[in-house]
């Protein structure tokens, strides 16, 4: 029972927004009220009371709410329903007001118009629909004076109307009010938070010194690629490049120098490689790059590619030759991430152990 409650009350669209969503749901709740409250008072005015003219005003009312909530389920809906309950709720009041001359106390009831008005309309619009209601429920009270009540609705009785509606008013637009604030301020650092986090994310994953995906981010890349080789076979290379002799770069030239080596030759990788492969720092002088939708020999044959521009990158001032050398393999199937790092590292230090400035390819190259 209680799911099926909140199953109608929820939407059966997406809201993101949370007032917007608590607007959507009390629009359900209150016409739901009006019309469950008018069935009711039709039927006593009927049976109970024999007040047919009251009795066909709440029968009105209640199929116009019936109508409205026949409304409520669509996304695009929702407007002109609160807008039928508007016309509804204001219609039947002014018409209650003026058929019921708060006779046993009926007035009570035209108390109920601010509650529901202000949350479904918003503060702004509520309290415009809400001063021309009360400007003519007001007009024809006064005017009725000496004659509703059976002649006992005096100026007395006037006054503590419009004193105890205003208040009423006011209590119900400063609550909303207040909510609205509530909501625009949590939505206001919901938006902050979701920047920051986004913020830290990048920064949990890049290098801060090359701006390239750090050794985190890569080993997440390369599960993802494994991920996508075993459901869709779709072939992978990883390569491990080591800049050779790096360790003299520092000691001649200093760290500084070192550094913007480092950063060139991200730079460099960024720009000679697809904008869909995934290009990391590994550790100190050593980057990795996840080649997706590449076998061995495009792998290979990239690798030597970058390999020679490497040589060839021409560092002025200082003159610096730098070399890389750059172990490739492809992913097989049962290979884990640790599994392709390995063999990558394998390959590179065969690479390095053969004179370095090469590629070597893990297992060779499949004839
Ligand atoms: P090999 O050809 O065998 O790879 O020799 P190598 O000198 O490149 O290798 P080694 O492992 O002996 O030295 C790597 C050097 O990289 C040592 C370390 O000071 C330097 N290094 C590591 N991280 C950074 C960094 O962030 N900035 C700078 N400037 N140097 C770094
Ligand atoms: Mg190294
Ligand atoms: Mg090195």
């Amino acid at each position: 029972m209680k799911e099926r409650i909140y199953k109608f009350l929820a939407p059966d669209f997406e809201v993101d927004d949370h007032f917007e969503l608590r607007r959507i749901v009390l629009t359900k709740i209150f016409i739901s009220i009006t019309f469950i409250i008018l069935t009711i008072c039709a039927l006593m005015n009927y049976f109970v009371f024999n007040d047919t003219q009251i009795a066909v005003l709440d029968t009105i009312g209640m199929t116009v709410a019936a109508y409205a909530i026949f409304f409520l389920g669509k996304a695009d809906r929702v407007e002109l329903a609160i807008k039928i309950s508007n016309i509804n709720l204001f219609v039947f009041f002014l018409a209650y007001a003026y058929m019921n001359q708060n006779s046993d106390f009926g007035f009570i009831w035209v108390m109920f118009f601010p509650i529901f008005l202000f949350p479904l309309n918003g503060h702004v619009h509520g309290l415009w629909i809400s001063i021309l209601f009360h400007l003519m429920l007001f007009s024809m009270s006064y005017y009725y004076i000496d004659v509703w009540q059976d002649g006992a609705w005096n100026l007395h009785s006037f006054i503590r109307l419009v004193f105890a509606t205003v208040v009423l008013n006011y209590v119900v637009y400063i609550n909303e009010h207040t909510v609205y604030r509530t909501h625009k301020e949590l939505k206001f650092m919901k938006e902050k938070m979701d920047e920051y986090v986004h913020l830290i994310e990048g920064i949990s994953r890049k290098d801060p010194l090359t701006n390239i995906y750090n050794r985190r981010a890569i080993v997440e890349h390369i599960e993802n690629q494994i991920e996508l080789a075993k459901r869709y076979g779709h072939p992978f290379c990883v390569m491990l490049f080591d800049i050779d002799y790096f360790k003299s770069v520092n000691d001649t030239y200093g760290h500084d120098m070192g550094d913007e080596v480092l950063q060139t030759m991200s730079a460099f990788l960024k720009k000679h490689l697809r904008g869909s492969d995934i290009i990391g720092r590994w550790g100190g002088e050593e980057f990795i790059v996840v080649m997706i939708e590449s076998d061995i020999r495009l792998g290979y044959s990239k690798a030597e590619d970058l390999r020679e521009r490497i040589c060839n990158l021409g560092f002025t001032r200082p003159k610096l030759a730098i070399s890389a050398s750059i172990g490739v393999t492809e992913y097989k199937k049962g290979d884990s991430v640790n599994d392709l790092v390995k063999h990558a590292d394998i390959a590179m230090y065969t690479a390095k152990s053969q004179g370095r400035n090469r590629v070597h390819v893990y297992n060779g190259i499949p004839s």
